[in-house]
Parts: C-alpha cells; sequence; structure tokens
C-alpha cells in the first residue's frame, strides 16, 4: 500500500486506522515521507534521503510516540499524558531540517483520557509547520473532538457502506467540477431522511478512501482533491451527530465540493 501526495495543504493531523499494526505504521511513514520529501513530482519518492532517513527512523524531524516499556520490559497498557505534554512542548520547537515537523503517534488508541485530552489542546492550536498522525485500530476509540481535528484515512477502504449509485454519480460530477450538475443532484436529493443521509456520507467516504488508499480511480478525482473531500465530509458526519438538518448539510456539500 502506497500514500502518495496526500497531502491537504489545509490538514495538519491524520489519523490512519486499520487493524493491522505494520499496515498503518508503513502508511504513515509514507504519508510523513510525503511531507519531508525533497524530490519534485511524484512524491514521496522513497528513495532520496530524507525519505530514506524518515522510513529507517532517523529523520530528526520525524518523531514516533508509542507505549513505554516499564523495567521489566512489558509493555505500558497506555501512552502516558506526560509523553503527550513532551511532544506538545517539543512540538513548538522550529524543525531541523525539513519545512514540517512531523509527530507519529502509534496506537493512539491506548492514549488514555487524559492524554487524549492533552493531544486534543494541541490539535487544535498547533504551530503551522507540525502534522500530526495517529495510528490505530479503528478511529472510533478516539475522542469525538480529536476524530472532529483529523482527516481519517482508513488503510483498507474498509469503511462503513460501498459504492452505491448515488454515490458514484456525486464522485463524477465533483471530479468534473460540475456545479450545475451538482445543484441538480442535491435538489434531487433534498428530501432524503437522516438514515439514507448517513448511508451516502459512509458510501462517498468509502469511495474517497479508495482514491487516497490508490486502489481505485473515479473519473480522474485527484488524491488531493480525494483528501479534501474527506474532511468535508467527516464534517457533515459530525453535524449528523449534531442533529443538524438533512437541507443544511446537504446545502454545505453542494456549496463545498468544488
Ligand atoms: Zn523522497
Amino acid at each position: 500500500m502506497n500514500i502518495n501526495k496526500v497531502i491537504n495543504k489545509n490538514a495538519h493531523a491524520y489519523i490512519i486506522s486499520s487493524p493491522d499494526a505494520d499496515v498503518r505504521e508503513k502508511m504513515a511513514l509514507e504519508l510523513a515521507c510525503a511531507f519531508i520529501c525533497e524530490k519534485d513530482g511524484q512524491i514521496p519518492c522513497l528513495e532520496c534521503v530524507c525519505c530514506k532517513n524518515v522510513l529507517a527512523g532517523f529523520h530528526p524531524d520525524v518523531t514516533e510516540i508509542s507505549r513505554k516499556t516499564d523495567d521489566k520490559g512489558k509493555t505500558k497498557r497506555e501512552i502516558q499524558v506526560d509523553q503527550i505534554r513532551q511532544m506538545a512542548a517539543d512540538a513548538y520547537v522550529r524543525p531541523q531540517q525539513a519545512e514540517k515537523k512531523i509527530y507519529i503517534i502509534k496506537d493512539a488508541g491506548y492514549m488514555n483520557i487524559s492524554a487524549q485530552n492533552a493531544a486534543l489542546k494541541i490539535l487544535e492550536e498547533p504551530p503551522s509547520y507540525v502534522i500530526f498522525i495517529l495510528c490505530t485500530d479503528s478511529a472510533e476509540v478516539l475522542l469525538d473532538t480529536i476524530r472532529s481535528r483529523c482527516v481519517t484515512i482508513r488503510a483498507e477502504g474498509e469503511t462503513e457502506g460501498g459504492e452505491s449509485k448515488s454515490a458514484l454519480e456525486y464522485i463524477s460530477l465533483a471530479a468534473k467540477k460540475d456545479l450545475a450538475g451538482l445543484c441538480m443532484f442535491f435538489g434531487k436529493n433534498e428530501s432524503i431522511d437522516t438514515e439514507q443521509m448517513s448511508a451516502f456520507i459512509g458510501e462517498v467516504r468509502f469511495c474517497l478512501n479508495n482514491v487516497i488508499c490508490l486502489k481505485k480511480n473515479y473519473e480522474g478525482l485527484t488524491r488531493s482533491d480525494a483528501v479534501r473531500l474527506l474532511s468535508l465530509f467527516e464534517r457533515a458526519d459530525g453535524y449528523m451527530r449534531l442533529n443538524v438538518g438533512v437541507k443544511h448539510i446537504l446545502g454545505m456539500l453542494c456549496v463545498l465540493t468544488i
């Protein structure tokens, strides 16, 4: 699995979820490479010195945080709050070599509540050059407030839903940047109920994750557009959970898709 160029200029935090720890950690490193790679064009190249250092765990601007081990060499049950506070303090020191400074939190789901709250604080107002990558089994174990600040990438493309007809129609219009078509699409669907809306959001996210993970191509929708739209649909999902009306959410999607 390969993440090239999943760089959304507006996103400073990502969640990579996969039940397979190796898969998500590999993806996290490749995503980190994408921000650090010194080549032009197709990035990350995974071959330049910067990429190689990231992959080998030597890059000074990429830090991995994981559960500590105790005196007996046993892995502790939780990522503790002082580890996150230390990360937050370190985040204010500018990067040494690269333009970005990246923190990969392995097993982010093991952050206890105080660690998650400390993480939330820095996620809310991070220094502009910092990128956070949270690896987890399942994004659902993280606080909603953390999730709402991150772009979630599901490694397996194993999201809720599948490719429904309306999701494919939407993706196709978004890929073509067909504003008139999108207005018609949302007009046609304005009377759907909350259950149908949730299903639609899940299906679109499924397709977007496929694009981000390079599993599939939908009418030329680019990866950076997919990342941006995924963030938009996560916002829509958050509004659903806050019981915002379906029509309002459809309106937002219509206005912000392109
Ligand atoms: Zn490179």
